[in-house]
């Protein structure tokens, strides 16, 4: 789970990291008002979506005066930010953040991921602040140092220093980068996060240490424990097909191919979208409809993969482990009686009662092509699109 980056920021100041302070806004004149009470004369008006790169896509903007910040603020509010992170469809902006400027000395990255070779977070950082970290990784990887760290023990004290020398903060300020580092570790084990990036840290001119800007992610499967978390969750930043499958306790990864899958099992979705592109296509999203899948949930599912336009065709993978063939075959007629599908749809189910559960789908009077394994399904289906295709 996403959060916005002042969110981030006073989640980080609750925990005594230092951050710009800053107001909240959703209309120009907030931002000005904003801009006046802040103590400072140069101030920044910044975009608040789920995405990065916003500074790039003119989502942030430095200004000097309350005319500037009423300028930034119409220019903003309500654009569509394009950036790396948004795709060509861009995230439109609702919310500013307007906090106080910072007289930048230099920039620095810092961030925590989990690093699954070592099943560790680990911290990084680098003294290319203000870069994209892939870049850097790919570029110049001598530049990100890093130190794991076990949740139980935290970030060690003198990792923290090395790393913070070592990305060339002055020696002064070593001791203040390293609580940075030791308390962002914290942030990040307290509250199950899955990514903790600061891009912009930055020292000041002053000789202050603090985050210019903070992404934080969150384990989903951790957020029962964090009733406080989970109420920062942004709706409106999220994809609605995704809102829709989780209302439904489906497991729904939107994609660019034009399969729709639907699956149970995840390992089973993975092999399914595997073997969707070893016969040529792609699958337009991930879909785990579960183990228990009644017909409730087949029937939703169906509306969630044709509600995209992208799907050209539906294959339904189904094991009938701990559900019968015979109720997925009827879930699945049922669904299609609902949704009146206009795209070919595949079937292949495996498992108790098979046989039953073939008969069904093919005596239903439905155009739904069965398929005896998972081969045999991918092929038809990727033949049964292609052949659509070339007909319209
Ligand atoms: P992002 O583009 O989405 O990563 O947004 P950031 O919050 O990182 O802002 C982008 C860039 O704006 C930073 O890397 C800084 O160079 C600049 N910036 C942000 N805040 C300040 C500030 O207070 N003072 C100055 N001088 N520059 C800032
Ligand atoms: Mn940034």
């Amino acid at each position: 789970m996403k959060i916005h980056e002042y969110q981030a920021k006073q989640l980080l100041a609750k925990h005594g990291l230092s951050v710009p302070s800053g107001h909240v806004c959703t209309t120009v004149e907030e931002a000005v008002q904003a801009y006046e009470s802040l103590p400072t004369d140069l101030c920044v008006v910044k975009a608040q979506i789920h995405a990065g790169g916003r500074g790039k896509g003119g989502g942030v903007k430095l200004v000097r005066s309350a005319d500037e910040a009423r300028e930034a603020a119409t220019s903003i509010l309500g654009m569509n930010l394009k950036t790396h992170q948004t795709g060509p469809e861009g995230q439109l902006v609702r919310t500013l953040w307007v906090e106080a400027g910072s007289d930048i000395a230099k920039e620095y990255y810092i961030g925590i991921a989990i690093d699954r070779e070592l099943s560790m977070p680990v911290m990084m950082a680098s003294s290319e602040g203000g870069m994209e970290i892939e870049q850097v990784a790919d570029e110049s990887p001598d530049k990100i140092l890093k130190a794991p760290f076990s949740p139980s023990t935290g970030l060690q004290r003198e990792d923290a220093e090395r790393l913070a020398a070592g990305i060339g903060l002055p020696s002064e300020l070593v001791g203040q980068a390293a609580d940075y580092l030791v308390g962002l570790a914290e942030v990040f084990c307290q509250l199950d996060c899955s990514l903790a990036e600061i891009n912009p840290l930055v020292n000041t001119t002053d000789g202050k240490v603090l985050a210019l800007d903070a992404k934080i992610n969150f384990d989903p499967n951790a957020l029962f424990r964090h009733a406080e978390i989970e109420e920062l969750r942004d709706l409106h930043e999220e994809d609605p097909a995704e809102i829709q499958a989780s209302k439904y306790d489906l497991s729904y990864i939107t994609l660019d191919g034009n399969i729709g899958c639907m699956v149970n099992g995840a390992g089973l979705a993975m092999s399914t979208m595997d073997v969707i592109q070893l016969y040529g296509s792609e699958p337009a999203n991930f879909l785990d409809v579960g183990g228990g899948a009644t017909a409730e949930k087949v029937t939703e599912a169906f509306k969630i993969i044709l509600s995209d336009d992208k799907v050209k065709g539906v294959l339904v993978n189904i094991f009938g482990g701990i559900m019968r063939c015979d109720v997925i075959a009827n879930g699945v007629v049922e669904a299609v009686k609902q949704v009146q599908l206009s795209v070919p749809l595949v079937v292949r189910l495996e498992g108790t009662n098979v046989q039953k559960g073939r008969e069904i789908l093919e005596g239903s009077g439905l155009p739904i092509i069965t398929a005896t394994d998972l081969d045999d399904a991918a092929e038809k289906v990727c033949a049964a699109v292609k052949k659509a295709g070339a007909k319209s």
